[in-house]
Formats: structure tokens, C-alpha cells, sequence
């Protein structure tokens, strides 16, 4: 069954009446005398578009009809208006079209087939199996495409009879009660079901936004007409806030991240020469402590510090330590002793894990794990004599 009226994409809207009903569940499958609703097919999905100002939720084909699923009830013989969401057949064509372009030019071209077409909300790939494809086959693909738009070649959509199509296209290809076959001037003959843009012209611009090699071959990526104008707004908002953030224009934005990045890297250096002359300082303070044991209580450090200064004080100063960060309302401690003591700073870690419910772990020398917070801990904490 070759719906015809799907031949015209810009045809959206149509007077027609019920002729079939079936309930499911508390929705309802209709089927009309005739339809202007296109159903998924060849990687197309389906129109959408309301019924009598009700939402067509699926559509499907059964007994030879196609059926479209409603939550309103209608009778057999009601009037019926159908209207479809205009905006997004045309991209869908649009896309579609591109790819009948694209496929022929790069079949007739290199002699390859296309293996898969894939239609994505921001770009569209299509896989050939292409030996080789490279930056100036890309151009050359676009600038033959976009010629030819310009050229506004006619896309006809023709019912040829067996005989006739034997010609074109390959006799296994036409074993079907009626062919429908989608010509792009003289350069593309092709047995399609789909909607399709009048003529190229409709798809305005065609941009081969990449490729990429696939198992099979590659997949060249591309973006048409509406698509494409949406991908470039959006695009540009993002340049034009990053371009206010950085106070540059958009070309100078890379020049502008990489300095940036520099100075992350010069300022990520400089932190660690401070943090080692704060560790020194700050353990020059508290070796003032006469106990064996050093202990400490932070409320200002992040946890790979912490550890950091932990080893430091038991490596260079050859002093055990236990160290406790309060972070918010959890907590990290760091148990470390000197490798030539006779100290277990896990089995300590053990004791404290078990007393306070922390989780973590580590061997004789660095033990060192987090939980919650709490002044039961930090007293416990003080109170340590050794490890
Ligand atoms: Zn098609």
C-alpha cells in the first residue's frame, strides 16, 4: 500500500473521516480513509501531528491499514482533521534528501555503497565502505553538494513499472507489487519509501561536519537547512559566553584557554613549593611538643594534605603523628610513624576504625581512612599517648 499523498512533504493537514476503530485498554486505534501521517520507515521516524486537535501518540500498520493510536474517541464516519507538525517533517526530509545527495555522489564517485544511515538530533552520519577518506575528500563532498543544491536539481518521486525500473536499478531490488522510485535529477535513481524536499534547493546548505573510521569502512557526518542554522545558534551561544567570559573573540578563544592553562600549571607549582614550606613551618611548631607522640586536630586542610603532612612529619622528622581533619561533619585521620619504629599504625587505625565507625586502612607505617565527625573522637583523639 504506497500512501501518494506522502509524495508532497508540505502536504500537513487533511479533511478525512473514520472508517475503523479498536479499543486498547483506555486509548484507541483509528484507521482513515486517508492519512497524511508518515509511519517510521528506512530510518525515518514518524510524523507527529495532532487529530481533531488530539495528540497521535503511534502509529502503526495492521491488516494493510495504518492505524493511529489516540486517547479520544471517535466513531466510524466521524469528520476527522488531520494536521502535522510541520517544522519537524521538513528537517526530517531535509536530513533525509542530504542523504540521498550524499550517498549518490560519494557511490558514484569511489564505487562504494552505504552500509547504514544514522539521523542524530545535532548531526547525521552515514557509513560507506570507503577504503580511504580524508580532509579533502570531505571538501570535495561538500562543495560538490553544495553546487549541486545550488544547481536546485529536482527531486521527483515516479511509480515505474518493472520494466522500466530494470534499467536503473539492480532486478533484485524490484521484487515488490509497486515501485516507488525517488530521482535526484540525473545523478541519483533509487527505491525509497520516504518523504523527500521537492528539489535541493530545499536543503539550503549541506556541511560535512567529520568522519571517522568504522570497522566496515567510514562514517562521514553531516548537517543540513534547518539542522544545520540550529547547530550554529547554538553553537554560537556558547562561543559568544565563553568569548564574554575570556573578553576574547571567538578566535582567539583557543589562545586564551591555553594561557590560561599555563597558568593553572604555573599557579598548581607554585602551591607546592608553599605547602611544603608551610608543612616545614608548621612542623618546626609542633615538634615544640615534648610527647612522643604528635597530635593535631585541623579544620582547614583537605585530606590528600593531611596524609601528605602525615608522611612528611614521620619521614623527615622521624616522629609518629596522628593527624585528624575535620571537613564539615565528616572527618579524616592519618596515623603515620617513622619506618625504623616499632609502631603499628594500622592496628591503631584498627582500634580508632572500630571505636568510631570509620572506614579505611593502610600498613604499619601509613594508616588512614574517614567517617563522620564527631567530639568523641577529636577527644579521643588528644588523648593518644602512642602508636
Ligand atoms: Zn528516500
Amino acid at each position: 500500500m504506497i500512501n501518494k499523498l506522502l509524495d508532497n512533504c508540505f502536504l500537513t493537514e487533511l479533511n478525512t473521516t473514520v472508517t475503523d476503530v479498536e479499543q486498547e485498554q483506555n486509548l484507541y486505534w483509528y484507521a482513515f480513509k486517508e492519512t497524511v501521517f508518515f509511519r517510521k520507515q528506512g530510518g525515518m521516524a514518524s510524523d507527529i501531528g495532532v487529530i481533531n486537535g488530539s495528540e497521535v501518540l503511534d502509529i502503526k500498520l495492521k491488516d494493510n491499514k495504518q492505524w493511529h493510536l489516540m486517547d479520544i474517541e471517535m466513531q466510524v464516519g466521524d469528520a476527522a482533521f488531520m494536521s502535522i507538525n510541520l517544522h519537524e517533517r521538513f528537517r526530517k526530509c531535509q536530513i533525509h534528501t542530504a542523504q540521498h545527495l550524499i550517498s549518490a555522489l560519494l557511490c558514484n564517485v569511489y564505487k562504494v555503497e552505504t552500509l547504514s544511515h544514522h539521523v542524530g538530533d545535532d548531526e547525521n552520519e552515514i557509513e560507506f565502505n570507503l577504503e580511504s577518506f580524508n580532509d579533502k575528500m570531505a571538501n570535495e563532498l561538500m562543495v560538490l553538494c553544495n553546487g549541486l543544491i545550488r544547481d536546485d536539481l529536482e527531486v521527483s518521486i515516479q511509480y515505474p513499472s518493472r520494466s522500466e525500473a530494470v534499467s536503473h536499478a539492480p532486478a533484485e531490488k524490484l521484487n515488490h507489487d509497486e515501485l516507488r522510485v525517488v530521482r535526484i535529477g540525473s545523478l541519483d535513481y533509487n527505491l525509497c519509501g520516504c518523504m523527500h524536499v521537492p528539489s535541493l534547493r530545499y536543503l539550503q546548505m549541506v556541511y560535512i561536519s567529520g568522519y571517522e573510521k568504522t570497522s566496515r569502512g567510514y562514517k562521514v557526518k553531516y548537517i543540513c537547512g534547518d539542522q544545520l542554522l540550529d547547530s550554529v545558534s547554538r553553537r554560537y551561544k556558547v562561543l559568544n559566553e565563553a568569548s564574554q567570559t575570556l573578553a576574547l573573540s571567538h578566535l582567539y578563544l583557543n589562545t586564551g584557554i591555553n594561557k590560561l592553562m599555563n597558568e593553572q600549571k604555573a599557579l598548581s607549582r607554585d602551591i607546592i613549593l608553599w605547602k611544603q614550606k608551610y608543612f616545614t613551618l608548621f612542623t618546626e611548631k609542633l615538634m615544640q611538643n615534648e610527647t612522643e607522640l604528635l597530635t593535631y586536630e585541623f579544620d582547614d586542610i583537605d585530606v590528600k594534605s593531611l596524609v601528605q603532612l602525615a608522611q612528611y612529619i614521620s619521614s623527615e622528622h622521624h616522629r609518629p603523628c596522628v593527624l585528624l581533619a575535620k571537613l564539615f561533619d565528616k572527618c579524616h585521620v592519618a596515623v603515620a610513624a617513622p619506618k625504623d619504629s616499632d609502631g603499628d599504625c594500622k592496628a591503631l587505625f584498627k582500634e580508632l576504625a572500630e571505636r568510631f565507625e570509620l572506614n579505611g586502612g593502610g600498613n604499619e607505617w601509613l594508616s588512614q581512612g574517614g567517617g563522620v565527625y564527631t567530639k568523641a573522637l577529636s577527644d579521643y583523639v588528644k588523648t593518644i599517648q602512642k602508636i
